[in-house]
């Protein structure tokens, strides 16, 4: 089994891909803090595969901690680089944070890598690196514009790095542009883990239906979109984690000449925040308590995805429908309110 090192395995998008590499026969390696996660995502984990991964508590950032994992593990083959801070309102507060946390562990992960001679990386890009787009929906040519926060900003500079880093004989990069990730693994034993209130909507949806948030408010709805709430491209976390084992497979394959490929990973649809409340209520057969409030700063009003080339280079499609995403979201929340 070739390894892969995940960073930030232990975390939402992390954890899922760890479980779908492991299952297409890959050995996940997991680097994480824990400073947006739980130890307990490691038992899920190994619930699933019925078998533990490895794990290194290590902060990414600190270069010497992350070159003994490296050292540890010999023969690793490619890395999946996930570890990050991913709240755009946070960002707004603590911008330095942001800058810190996601391009130290970036840069000390490039200086590392070439050390042991691992040649393939997968990053964990967003679509916020479009900014306020002019059309709809975005593809990979459409023009980045200023992003509309630190995380935003910090997104777009990591994907500049890397291209520099590539061109200059560093590793073969994919860089994969995420929309928006929600629901969890069909076991429930995995899923979105926010500490503290959640900034995602889903999970705030779902922490309102179990009653553990009074009123779910929503971020603005006066925006120029189907019904004033902001558009997002909503895919099941499992389809994203899917796309990282085609992505890791072309790398080690060698298959496709350049150094940096992007790729959109959504479903190509644009859903509303009011559509995802009304199509969640659908599914779980919950009633939920919400109110149209102010806009939140960061926020773009409108993004999704044009998926083709995902479909016609990397042979990737979603599988997942809004519905069967938005229940086995809930399908989590009832085994973490159960767990209580
Ligand atoms: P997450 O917070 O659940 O997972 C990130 C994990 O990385 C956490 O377990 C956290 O503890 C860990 N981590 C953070 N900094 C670290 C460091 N310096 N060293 C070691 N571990 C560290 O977030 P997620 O939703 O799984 O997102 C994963 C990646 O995908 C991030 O890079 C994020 O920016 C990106 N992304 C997420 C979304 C989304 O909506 N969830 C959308 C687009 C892109």
């Amino acid at each position: 089994m070739k390894k892969i090192l995940v960073t930030g395995g232990a975390g939402y998008i992390g954890s899922h891909a760890v479980v779908e590499l492991y299952q297409a026969g890959y050995q996940p390696v997991i680097v994480d803090d824990f400073s947006n996660s739980q130890e307990s995502v490691l038992a899920g984990i190994e619930a699933i595969l019925g078998t533990a991964v490895p794990f290194y508590r290590v902060d990414c950032a600190d270069e010497a901690a992350l070159r003994g994992v490296f050292a540890a593990e010999a023969g690793i083959a490619g890395v999946i680089h996930f570890a990050a801070f991913k709240a755009v309102g946070e960002s707004v507060l603590k911008p330095l944070a942001y800058y810190r946390n996601n391009l130290d562990s970036l840069l000390a992960l490039l200086a590392v890598m070439p050390e042991f001679g691992v040649k393939s990386l997968v990053f964990s890009s967003s679509c916020t690196v479009y900014g306020i787009p002019d059309a709809l929906p975005v593809t990979e040519a459409t023009p980045t514009k200023k992003a509309t926060s630190p995380y935003g900003a910090t997104k777009q500079m990591a994907e500049d790095i890397l291209t520099d880093v590539a061109a200059a004989g560093g590793p073969r990069t994919i860089l994969l542009r995420y929309f928006n990730p929600i629901g969890a693994h069909a076991s429930a034993r995995i899923g979105e883990l926010p500490l503290g209130v959640p900034n995602n909507l889903v999970p705030f949806i779902t922490q309102t239906a179990a009653g553990i948030r009074e009123k779910l408010t929503i971020n603005g709805s006066d925006y120029d979109t189907v019904d004033g709430t902001n558009v997002r491209d909503y895919i099941h976390v499992v389809d994203l984690a899917k796309a990282h084992v085609v992505a890791v497979r072309r790398l080690l394959d060698a298959v496709g000449a350049d150094q940096v490929e992007t790729f959109n990973v959504g479903t190509g649809h644009g859903n509303s925040v009011l559509e995802v409340v009304h199509a969640f209520e659908q599914a779980s057969g919950q009633k939920l308590n919400y109110s149209l409030g102010p806009r939140r700063a960061g926020d773009v009003p409108a993004i999704y995805a044009d998926a083709t080339k995902a479909a016609n280079v990397l042979g990737f499609k979603t599988e997942t429908s809004l519905a069967d995403s938005l229940a086995s979201a809930w399908k989590w929340q009832q085994t973490l309110t159960d767990k209580k």
